[in-house]
């Protein structure tokens, strides 16, 4: 193996793995009620977006060759199920619909689904009497996935730390007629550290433990531990 790290050259030819702009994903996050576009000053060079904004960030990214995009929406109203999450009417739908009138399959529009920057308490999901009530969640976890897809998502992430939580999703986008929409998984950590310095969550999430090894090899939300 040493002989083919010899010389850059022979390292690039039996490279495997190369990234270039088109297999990244741009996360976009935009804030319902805000007067102007705003700093995120923990993510230097990232921005709270208006609505009206999205789509010239939206269109200068994919000038720039990055066509993927991630929507988190940090709604004006939460209350305690975290009902503006799968509201028709929700910054995030209103978002994919807005992108997919102006740029069509131009772009690809993926959308985090969670509870936790829609609850007023700031927990992932639903509580009842202290506790996260995981089967409630699901329902409207998967809610609010199936709103994504009317929208027009390609694309629905899921990253609730609930139990179940992918196969929830799937099923209730294939039986509501969305079998063409996909799930993306993301990794909790990633998405745990942009939801917290983008500011639209408390994050009182029940993260799992690093130091636990079956945790983590555990698809992230269809685990049953
Ligand atoms: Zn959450």
């Amino acid at each position: 193996m040493r002989r083919l790290r010899r010389t850059p050259l022979i390292r690039e030819l039996v490279r495997e793995v190369t990234v270039s702009k088109s297999d990244l994903i741009q996360p976009l996050f935009v804030e319902e009620g805000l007067s102007k576009n705003a700093p995120i000053s923990s993510m230097p060079g990232q921005t709270r977006f208006l609505l009206s904004s999205l789509e010239k960030e939206a269109s200068d990214l994919k000038d720039r060759g990055v066509r993927s995009i991630l929507l988190f929406g940090i709604p004006s109203r939460k209350d305690d199920d975290g009902s503006s999450a799968h509201d028709p009417e929700g910054i995030v739908q209103r978002s994919i619909e807005t992108l997919k009138e102006q740029l069509g399959d131009e772009i690809v529009i993926g959308t985090d689904v969670c509870l936790c920057q829609y609850t007023s308490h700031g927990h992932c999901g639903v509580v009842r009497d202290g506790l996260v009530e995981n089967d409630e969640t699901l329902k409207r976890l998967a809610e609010t996935a199936v709103s994504h897809a009317k929208a027009g998502a390609d694309l629905v992430a899921p990253s609730a730390m609930i139990d179940g939580q992918v196969t929830a999703i799937r099923e209730a986008l294939d039986d509501n007629g969305f079998r063409d929409t996909g799930t993306l998984i993301c990794s909790e950590t990633l998405i745990l550290i942009l939801r917290t310095v983008s500011g639209g969550s408390l994050l009182q999430a029940p993260v799992r433990r690093p130091a636990n090894l079956p945790d983590g090899l555990l698809q992230p939300g269809n685990g049953h531990a």
